[in-house]
This record gives structure tokens, C-alpha cells and sequence, in this order.
């Protein structure tokens, strides 16, 4: 049985002028594919009565089964969601007395007598329902029309996410019994999206045409993501999976939803190591990105952000002639530095990093980007460079990944 198809609208004039970015279509998409929705289209869409009939109507007209909107259900001028779909619906909205004393009951709780328009959050479609707002006011208006599901929904995240997990997702999941795909997820570091491509390609060639194959990169690496329709077989399926992670054991850290610092974090542990950081270019960053995750204190010591030389000197014992002849994004200095910060919290483990944000601050021979890890552990000392691209937030952002990417491969 082929997958039903859906479609979300997402309206709001601050989405289509750039002010707002998305969350809801990417959360509605995520759900929705994972239940055995194929997502055709998401439309953004202005604030704007001719374009949202009009979008409204063809999503009436097109295969999707289900029309999930999302903003303008609110009372102010720009909030025309749910007139314009009980008029294309050929539907009246009415005034509930039910939601209204609901509401009244819930503003009450919180402590205030009367809101302005709370009349319009009670308005009811007379051949659909309204579902309740467990978080908010405005309830999500829901209509099953002949083989199709529309469903509009409040704009702020928080609300339509309450609604979607408190009443809607079961009532889709009831009315289409969608059957959700089978996916693994394999998480790689260390290699670049077109030698990966390149190693896989024997295994990717060998893929039914049903399965679907897609690569994710991120700062951190490559995620590969494969998925094959709800009635393969399950042992079938794993077959590709066992050849795929013996194609690309080397770079595998994870399989699933883990993190690099997650996985490190947990080879740190069964390893009985100790891990401690010396940051300059990324300021705290990597120590960010390892507290991140629960239960970090098992392993991480702590770091230090040796920003001026002083600091590399006083804290991390880096050598004045080092930083003298060899200056501060060097080799030299990243070794020291990685050294210093072991010796300081008495951590088997080290890194450092240190190099040049910008966007002043380069030259010819070290230009804006230039970056160097050091990694020293028990049995091994090394030092990296990289020269890293984009504005300063990007090179502080990447150099904390492939510090993450560096020290995972270390460990190898
Ligand atoms: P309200 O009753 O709060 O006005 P509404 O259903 O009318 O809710 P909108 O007015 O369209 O929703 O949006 C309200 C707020 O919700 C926006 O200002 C924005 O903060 C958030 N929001 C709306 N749509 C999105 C979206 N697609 N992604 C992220 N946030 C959104
Ligand atoms: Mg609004």
C-alpha cells in the first residue's frame, strides 16, 4: 500500500518576509514521516486572504489526504486561518459555550477575569470539532471531509506540539493506519561527504529501489540515513545495515540519535579515562558542547580558556619562547596547551585548540581561519591544522566539531 501523502500550509507574513524561522513545518514533516506520511509539500504563506484561499483550495483539489495549517488562528487582523477554511470547507464557525466556559475556567486559574476576543478561541467549525489547547488558548479546528483530514492549528510551536501529542496524532494514526517505515541512522566523523559517497558506492549500488538513502552532514560529520518502505522485512533490512557498518566501521561513532560528545563522552567512560580542555579560539565552546550532555561529570575535569599568551603561560605552562618564536596558532603552542590542561586537572586526556575567529587577526602566513588542535593521551601526542572557512561564529563553531571529530578519532 503506498504511503498516504500530506501537505502542511504554514502562514504567517513573518515567515514568507524572513523574520521568523520555521519550526513547525519541520516538526509536523519529522512526525509525519516517521508515522508513513509522505510529506508532498510544505507551503509558506503571507498573511494574505487571496493566496491562502487559493492554497487552501488546491490542497482540497491534490492528493493529500491530510491538510495540517499552522498560525493565524489568533484575534488579530492578520489571523484569517480559520474563516478562510470554513469558507472553502463550505462550513460555519459557531460559538461553543462548552469552550468558552473551558476557557473562562482555565483564565480564572490563572487568575484574570476576562480577556478581550476571548469569544473568538470558542468558535467551533458546525462540521468539524475543535480540539482542545492543552497549553494555550486558541483550540486546533479539525475537519474530516470525505477521504481528506484538515487540520489547523495554533502558530506558536509550543502549542501546536501540545495539541499534535495530546489529541491529534492519535486521531491521524486512527484514521489512515499508516504503518511507519523502517530507518537506522549511522553516524560518521573523519570523513568528507564525497569520500564517503566513494566508499559506499558498491553497497549504495546494491540498494532495492524502494530503500532510500540519505546523507546528513553537519559540522561534525556525516550522517547516513536509510529507509525502506513499512512491509520489508525486517531481517532484510538489517542485512544492508550490518554490510553498510562494516563498509564504514573506521568513521562509525554512533548509530541512532547520539551526539559525537555523547559517543565520546561514553568511550571515555567504558575506557576509564578522564578528559580535560585548554580552549583559546573557541572560548569555552568544547567545554559547552561536552557539559551538554548528562551525566559529563563521570568524565570531563574541567578547561581552561587561555585566551591572552599570559593566560597560556601562568595557566597551561606554555613556554614564552614558544609563543615568541612560533607565536600562539602553532604546533608547538597546541601541544603545550593540550599538556598543560592534563597536568592541571590530572586528566588522562587533553585538547586544546587555538587559532585565528577573525575576522582580524590574520596574515599570509597564518590567515584567518588557521587553527590547531593538540590532542595528548596517555600513548599519544599530536597536533593538527586546519584552515576553516566562514564568518567568526562559523570558524568557532566548526573548530569546536572537529575538535569533538579530532578527539574521537584519537581514540580509534
Ligand atoms: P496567537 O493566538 O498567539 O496569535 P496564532 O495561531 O494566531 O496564535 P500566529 O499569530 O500565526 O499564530 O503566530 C503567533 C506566534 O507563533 C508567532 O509570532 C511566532 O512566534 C509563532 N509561530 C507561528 N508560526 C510559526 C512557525 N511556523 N514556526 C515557528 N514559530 C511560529
Ligand atoms: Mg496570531
Amino acid at each position: 500500500m503506498p504511503a498516504p501523502e500530506a501537505q502542511i500550509l504554514l502562514i504567517g507574513s513573518e515567515l514568507t518576509q524572513g523574520r521568523l524561522v520555521d519550526k513547525n513545518g519541520s516538526f509536523l514533516a519529522q512526525e509525519l514521516s516517521q508515522m508513513g506520511f509522505f510529506v508532498r509539500e510544505i507551503h509558506i504563506l503571507p498573511d494574505d486572504s487571496h493566496l491562502l484561499r487559493s492554497a487552501m483550495k488546491s490542497a482540497l483539489k491534490s492528493d493529500s489526504q491530510l491538510v495540517l495549517s499552522s498560525g493565524g488562528l489568533g484575534h488579530t487582523s492578520d489571523d484569517l486561518t480559520i474563516e478562510l477554511w470554513a469558507e472553502v470547507l463550505e462550513d460555519r464557525l459557531l460559538l461553543s459555550e462548552n469552550i468558552l466556559s473551558h476557557l473562562r475556567g482555565l483564565l480564572h486559574a490563572r487568575g484574570v477575569t476576562d480577556l478581550p476576543y476571548l469569544e473568538r478561541y470558542a468558535l467551533v467549525p458546525e462540521k468539524g470539532e475543535a480540539l482542545i489547547n492543552p497549553v494555550g488558548l486558541a483550540p486546533a479546528l479539525y475537519w474530516e471531509k470525505g477521504s481528506k483530514v484538515i487540520c489547523a492549528l495554533p502558530g506558536p510551536p509550543a502549542e501546536l506540539q501540545a495539541i499534535w501529542h495530546a489529541t491529534l496524532k492519535q486521531r491521524v494514526q486512527k484514521r489512515f493506519s499508516t504503518q511507519p517505515p523502517l530507518t537506522h541512522t549511522i553516524r560518521t566523523t573523519g570523513i568528507s561527504e564525497s569520500r564517503l559517497t566513494d566508499l559506499i558506492a558498491t553497497w549504495e549500488a546494491t540498494l532495492p529501489s524502494t530503500f532510500r538513502l540519505s546523507y546528513n552532514p553537519s559540522w561534525e560529520g556525516v550522517s547516513l540515513h536509510l529507509q525502506a518502505p513499512p512491509d520489508t522485512a525486517p531481517a532484510y533490512f538489517t542485512s544492508f545495515i550490518d554490510t553498510l557498518r562494516e563498509t564504514i566501521r573506521p568513521y562509525l561513532y554512533a548509530e541512532g540519535n547520539v551526539s559525537l560528545a555523547e559517543a565520546i563522552l561514553h568511550h571515555l567512560k567504558g575506557a576509564n579515562l578522564t578528559l580535560a580542555v585548554a580552549e583559546s579560539c573557541t572560548g569555552g565552546h568544547l567545554a559547552a558542547e561536552i557539559v551538554n550532555i548528562p551525566g559529563a561529570s563521570e568524565v570531563f575535569l574541567g578547561g581552561i580558556v587561555s585566551y591572552s599568551n599570559s593566560a597560556k603561560i601562568n595557566l597551561l605552562g606554555v613556554s614564552e619562547l614558544t609563543l615568541r618564536t612560533e607565536g600562539a596558532v602553532s604546533e608547538t603552542t597546541a601541544i603545550q596547551m593540550a599538556e598543560g590542561v592534563r597536568r592541571a586537572f590530572g586528566a588522562a586526556v587533553g585538547v586544546s585548540t587555538t587559532g585565528i575567529a577573525g575576522p582580524s587577526g590574520g596574515s599570509a602566513e597564518k590567515p584567518v581561519g588557521t587553527v590547531w588542535f593538540g590532542i595528548v593521551t596517555p600513548h599519544t601526542r599530536q597536533a593538527k591544522r586546519y584552515l576553516l572557512s566562514g564568518d567568526r561564529k562559523t570558524i568557532i563553531q566548526r573548530a569546536t566539531a572537529i575538535a569533538l571529530s579530532l578527539l574521537w578519532q584519537s581514540m580509534q
